[in-house]
């Protein structure tokens, strides 16, 4: 009987690298040619009618309908030249990934055709989406709803080798007005960002007209061939390995974090980056990752919506690519357990229109303050709302990476490095010293220099959850597989609710006299002793980083089903409704569409973690064990003292007990799972129903058959192995 994983060995070593393709000797001749960019609206639209879509996306106003009928025709003109038949509303429903509905360009009007994309095309869809998650807000009687346009992040061609679609950024509502996806809050976020940061801007700079905040995503992902992937049902359904004994070496070696990249690799990922490229995504850097067959790539910083944009296209990139190349990508918070996960590192901060950007220190007094202004404020706002950040990040897939060995815990903390400690701790206790460097404007307002932050490996925390890197923060938490925009709107959402705060109580003293300068210190002063409990500089991965957690009492929320609970406190409600971001329904319905991913996630895991075990992972052992009995039957056969078949005896037991103990978490795994079931009605418990009594039965099963793993003849073991999968080249 040959085994499926032999022959994928045998196909995977007689891979040859896919042919390279072509790469312009600039990136630059190739940039960009799928977006619809400002440049090429100046070539497709009157001068007129480009700037008035200009404004409208300057100033975040919507585009009235006559120039929405002008914008279309331009727009479809330049696709059908770029060779685009069909056009989508391109949006981002609550299920995490990318929707699209395709639409062709064609109409027949008195029996002859001719392409049609008008401004109403353009400006709204309804797509049929009754089977997108609302969380009750829309039955599914009640299918409607409507995507509409998103002039702010521009339209763009995708293409693959069947042929072009132009592709519309959209938002995705409800008829009655309430946001089922990412975009629509996201937006809301960023203007109530940009509102309260120029009502702060204005204290130190009358010429701030806006701030829009910035974006830069590093994306980490595994590569599996695809060989290894199509025999692994659980990375086909569930994205990770639900099974998969440990390998003799893992990532011990440290050998493969910036390591030389495989040449297969290599092709892959210069293929990914030229389409990149095409699409407008800015991608700048790669390279290997901690764990072995795992990579990351980043791009340049763009505007926040536009970089959320552009990681959900490059995700779907990514997959695409990775197919022609034989690869499978895996996008999963931890598709191996024991090695380390996947992030996404949201890289985040805000810039003026004046060309600067709010996270960077500066070294004149004025700049300085402003500085110390939206960086504490930003260390306040997390503080006041550890518990959301937490409750954003969270789902099935995240769960096993926050607080496993080698991720940033489950606890939310804040690293901002030695110099700027000393800073915050000077402002916390002006010394009256005069430092001898320090100009004397500094010293009466208790301002301390911030001497020039030069970021060296030793000052980098790479253990913390959300850490200020030099001139940004980077909130690391997040997980691999998730859209960006939930972590931005939180994000966005209470750094504004704080600076709104600061600018209130800035003007309270300010109108009793105080001087506006003494009264930013004073209140940065009450800030940095109010949030002290959430900066942490040391080993964010240690056992007494969580005793002195509990001491300070943050909280280490480990799993998803409590986690969400901060979704919907009186606080997040007050939060997201005062700045008119969600409404109290919207959250409640976020909250359990979060609850419901989750129980799905694990029933799956579940599911097909038993079918594992019935259909390769028991006969395989039951093989092993047949094979030792007629050994000792033959040996007996011939009267072979009882010691020379002592080591096959002992086996055949080792291999009964496991066999036994499979079978029977696999029964009882079967019982939880219609318990569970049962329970729907109350979502939030029957989540925490999975979170424990599912989950344990999946651990014990995972124990015996990891066990199996080691016990059964390699030739008999039908499912990939870890180390084939993560080293074979
Ligand atoms: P790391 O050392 O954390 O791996 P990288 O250079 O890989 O750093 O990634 C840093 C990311 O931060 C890049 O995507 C970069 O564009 C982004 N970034 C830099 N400055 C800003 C900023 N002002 N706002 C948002 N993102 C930024
Ligand atoms: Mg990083």
């Amino acid at each position: 009987m040959s085994n499926p994983r032999t022959k994928a060995l045998e196909t995977i070593q007689n891979r040859k690298s896919t042919p390279a393709v072509e790469h312009p000797r600039r990136v630059s001749e190739i940039f960009a040619s799928h977006v619809f960019t400002k440049d090429v609206m100046q070539q497709y639209l009157t001068k007129d009618i480009y700037k008035q879509l200009a404004k409208a996306i300057e100033e975040g106003t919507p585009v009235e309908r006559d120039i929405a009928d002008f914008v279309a025709r331009g727009m479809q003109n330049w696709a059908i030249e770029q060779g685009a038949t069909h056009y989508t509303h391109w949006f981002q429903p609550l299920t995490g990934l990318t929707a699209e509905k395709h639409d062709s360009f064609l109409t027949v009007k008195d029996g002859r055709a001719l392409e049609e994309f008008s401004g109403s095309n353009l400006a709204q869809q309804e797509p049929d989406a009754s089977s997108l998650p609302s969380g009750g807000i829309r039955n599914t009687f009640e299918a409607r709803g409507y995507t509409a346009w998103d002039p702010s992040s521009p339209a763009f061609i995708f293409e693959n080798q069947y042929g072009k679609t132009l592709c519309i950024p959209t938002i995705f509502v409800s008829y009655t007005g309430e946001a089922l996806d990412f975009k629509a809050p996201l937006l809301k976020s960023m203007a109530s960002l940009e509102e309260a940061a120029v009502n702060v801007c204005k204290l130190f700079d009358r010429n701030v007209k806006s701030v829009t905040p910035t974006l830069g995503v590093e994306q980490e992902y595994f590569l599996v061939d695809r060989a290894f992937f199509d025999l692994r049902p659980d990375l086909i359904l569930a994205g990770r390995t639900v099974v998969g004994a440990a390998p003799a070496r893992g990532q011990q070696l440290d050998d493969h974090y910036f390591g030389s990249i495989p040449e297969r690799v290599y092709a892959f990922m210069k293929e990914v980056e030229i389409e990149s490229y095409r699409l407008g995504i800015p991608l700048t850097t790669r390279h290997n990752e901690v764990a072995p067959s795992q990579f990351e790539c980043a791009p340049l910083f763009e505007e926040l919506n536009v970089a959320v944009d552009h990681n959900a296209l490059f995700m779907d990139l990514l997959e695409r690519v990775a197919r022609k190349h034989s690869f499978r990508v895996l996008l999963h918070e931890k598709p191996y357990a024991g090695i380390n996960g996947s992030g996404k590192h949201n890289n985040w901060s805000m810039a003026t229109n004046t060309g600067k950007n709010l996270l960077s220190p500066g070294s004149a007094p004025k700049e300085n303050l402003q500085f110390l202004t939206f960086f504490i404020n930003t260390i306040k706002a997390v503080h006041e709302h550890a518990d959301l950040l937490r409750s954003v990040i969270a789902s099935a897939g995240n769960d096993h990476r926050l607080g496993a060995n080698e991720a940033p815990p489950a606890i939310i903390s804040v690293f901002i490095g030695s110099q700027l400690s000393k800073v915050l701790d000077e402002i916390e206790k002006p010394s009256r010293k005069k430092k001898k460097d320090t100009p004397q404007s500094y010293v009466k307002l208790g301002i301390p220099k911030i001497p020039e932050l030069r970021l060296d490996n030793t000052d980098r925390n790479r253990t913390s959850p959300f850490a200020f890197t030099g001139n940004k923060f980077e909130f690391r938490a997040v997980g691999s597989s998730s859209n960006s925009a939930g972590p931005m709107i939180v994000l966005n959402a209470i750094v504004a609710n704080q600076l709104v705060e600061f600018r209130k109580t800035i003007d309270r003293k300010v109108s009793r006299g105080k001087k506006k300068e003494v009264a930013i210190i004073e209140v940065l002063r009450d800030y940095v002793k109010e949030s002290k409990d959430i900066r942490f500089e040391g080993n964010g991965y240690s056992d007494e980083w969580v005793d002195e957690a509990t001491k300070r009492g943050l909280n280490n929320i480990k799993k998803t089903p409590k986690a969400l609970d901060a979704y919907i406190t009186e606080s997040t409600i007050k939060l997201f409704t005062k700045l008119d971001i969600f409404s109290e329904v919207e959250l409640r319905a976020r909250h359990e569409i979060r609850l419901e991913q989750y129980v799905k996630k694990i029933d799956i895991e579940a599911r097909v973690l038993n079918e594992l075990v019935i259909n390769q992972i028991m006969p395989a052992a039951l093989r092993a064990q047949k094979e030792l009995a007629e050994n000792v039957e033959a040996l007996k056969d011939i009267d072979l003292d009882a010691e020379f078949y002592e080591v096959q005896v002992e086996l055949i037991k080792e291999l009964a007990v496991k066999v036994r103990d499979l079978r029977k978490h696999s029964l009882k795994l079967d019982e939880a799972l219609e318990k569970g079931e049962k329970l729907e009605e109350e979502v939030r418990e029957q989540a925490i129903f999975y979170s424990e009594d599912v989950v344990s039965e999946m651990e014990a099963i995972r124990e015996a058959a990891d066990g199996l793993e080691e016990l059964v003849p390699d030739s008999h073991w039908p499912l990939p192995k870890y180390r084939e999968m993560l080293f074979t080249r």
